[in-house]
């Protein structure tokens, strides 16, 4: 069975303690590889190896730093069918998903990277008596962890700006999903990234992620994940003064008002919703409808909905793929479940899937929507992070935004309506880090990304990345 090492110092390494972990393809509920169950030893080996080479890589010029990151993108892309693949198998997501968001994205990531840093740089403030510069200069060694539901999109999202702004980086993939990551290191190699540059660490969270963030040379900590894990990080990082970056969970609201373009709305609140198996932070699960339009748009979007099949992520006709572990598939249905002790009524889905053939042991869920709940009832109000989304109608413009900042979250929100006042007024009252307004998962790389209240710290993106991956010193000079 294929065994997934440890890529350390440019090579590929067995865990410390030799043993492994189960590796499942969630299409088929059976384990298809093994993966490393790396503890704070391999931590410690991969930050030793980080440091062999962080002043080297720090001193070396922006542009060799590109021209690596640029051949790294080229190699992704050159393998983009077998890494799309892999992370099908790996995930559970649709191949052509794969492919079109997911590696087009992991290259795009390290592309933008790469040449940001080019353009990258510090200000200078002059006074009457003097002139004030300031440099930004890399951290030194940086801790980067990241989630299973867009495997290499987001770890590539995280050690690009992080090398590219001359860091040496410690990162570890989601143990559910660890395949591309791990096909990364050989593609670093063949792109002349000096070894140690990239460590890339596998195993469970609360021993490689703790061991990272708690090891005193990793100055920095990237992370995307869950709330909770995120509180647990802030709480070990804080007394060590750790720079942190915390991307976290999501409830997001997807308001739909009269004036929209309807059938668009409609066409796109579905793809908000399920894309992904619904495993997307971004994805708007609660649906405000107002009510004057409710019944139409319903029947609309719930046609949408149908044409979300669930199959075999194989198959170029599957809309919706495989959950991504068994432990999750069973969180998802005890929430619909949960939905319906609160008196949701279940207009579409809301059960497992058996997939004839070859994925009949898998972990399918129905794309489920769900209405007649209060927008704060549990359902409403937690991060199920599945093929599930609700609907509420609403009246007034100040009924839904008080709904739909309800929650702890604020990371997306995404408005329909053709009033150009209403969406920036409506805009400027989300309690969230981004805003979309007749589009969704619109994504420009040069803008800042991230969340605020329970959602997260920080933010990445364009020079906000290149800022968090840099310590800025300011220098003053008298005339
Ligand atoms: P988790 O928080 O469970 O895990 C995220 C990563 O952290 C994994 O690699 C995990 O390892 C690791 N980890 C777990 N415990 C610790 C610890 N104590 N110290 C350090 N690292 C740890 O999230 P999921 O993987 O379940 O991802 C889903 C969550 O991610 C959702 O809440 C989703 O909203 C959020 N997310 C947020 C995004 C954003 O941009 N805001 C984007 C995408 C997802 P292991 O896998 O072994 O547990």
């Amino acid at each position: 069975m294929k065994q997934i090492l440890n890529f350390i110092g440019g090579e590929y390494v067995p865990a410390q303690g030799g043993t492994w972990l189960d590796n499942y393809e969630p299409a088929t509920g059976k384990v298809y590889s093994l993966v490393a169950d790396s503890d704070e030893r391999d931590v410690a080996l991969a930050v030793e190896s980080a440091k062999q080479v962080s002043v080297q890589w720090a001193q070396t010029s922006v542009e060799e730093r590109c021209a690596i990151m640029l051949r790294i993108a080229d190699g992704i892309e050159k393998k983009a069918e077998e890494f799309a693949l892999a992370e099908t198998i790996d995930q559970g997501k649709p191949l052509w998903l794969s492919k079109n968001m997911d590696i087009a994205r992991a290259v795009h990531n390290f592309r933008f990277f790469a040449t940001e840093i080019v353009h990258f740089s510090g200000a200078s403030h002059s006074q009457n008596t003097s002139i004030n510069y300031t440099l930004r200069s890399p951290i030194g060694i940086v801790g980067c962890i990241s989630p299973w539901n867009l495997p290499l999109y987001l770890f590539s999202w995280k050690i690009a700006p992080a090398i590219a702004a001359g860091n040496c980086v410690v990162a570890k993939p989601s143990e559910l999903t660890p395949m591309t990551a791990s096909m990364l290191g050989d593609i670093c190699n063949e792109a002349g990234l000096p070894a140690g540059v990239l460590n890339i660490v596998h195993g469970l969270g609360n021993k490689v992620g703790a061991a990272i963030v708690s090891h005193p040379l990793v100055k920095a900590i990237s992370f995307t994940g869950g709330t909770a894990t995120g509180a647990t990080i802030a709480r070990e990082a804080a007394p060590q003064f750790k720079k942190l970056s915390l991307e976290l969970g999501g409830k997001n609201p997807n308001i739909v008002f009269a004036d929209c373009a309807l059938e668009e709305a409609a066409v796109q609140s579905a793809r908000a919703a399920f894309t992904n198996q619904g495993e997307i932070c971004l994805c708007g699960s609660r649906l405000f409808v107002e009510r004057s339009i409710y019944d139409r748009f319903k029947e609309r979007f719930l046609d949408e909905v149908k044409k979300f099949t669930v199959g075999d992520p194989l198959e170029p006709k599957t809309r919706q793929g495989a959950i991504v572990a068994k432990v999750h598939y069973d969180k998802v249905l005890s929430y619909i479940e949960l939905a319906k002790e609160e008196g949701g009524n279940v207009v579409c889905g809301g059960k497992g899937v058996i997939v004839e053939g070859r994925c009949e042991q898998g972990w399918f869920i129905e794309p489920t929507v769900i209405e007649g709940l209060s927008a704060s009832c549990r359902t409403n109000q937690e991060e199920i992070f599945g093929p599930v989304v609700t609907l509420i109608p609403f009246d007034s413009e100040e009924e839904v935004i008080a709904m739909a900042n309800s929650t702890k979250y604020g990371l997306a929100s995404v408005i329909w309506t053709e009033n150009v006042r209403k969406a920036h007024r409506v805009a400027a009252q989300m309690e969230s880090g981004i805003v979309w307004v007749n589009c969704w998962l619109n994504r420009d790389l040069r803008t800042p990304f991230g969340g605020v209240k329970q959602s997260g710290v920080g933010r990445e993106g364009g020079n906000e990345a290149l800022r968090f991956f840099t310590e800025a010193k300011n220098v003053c000079i008298a005339y």
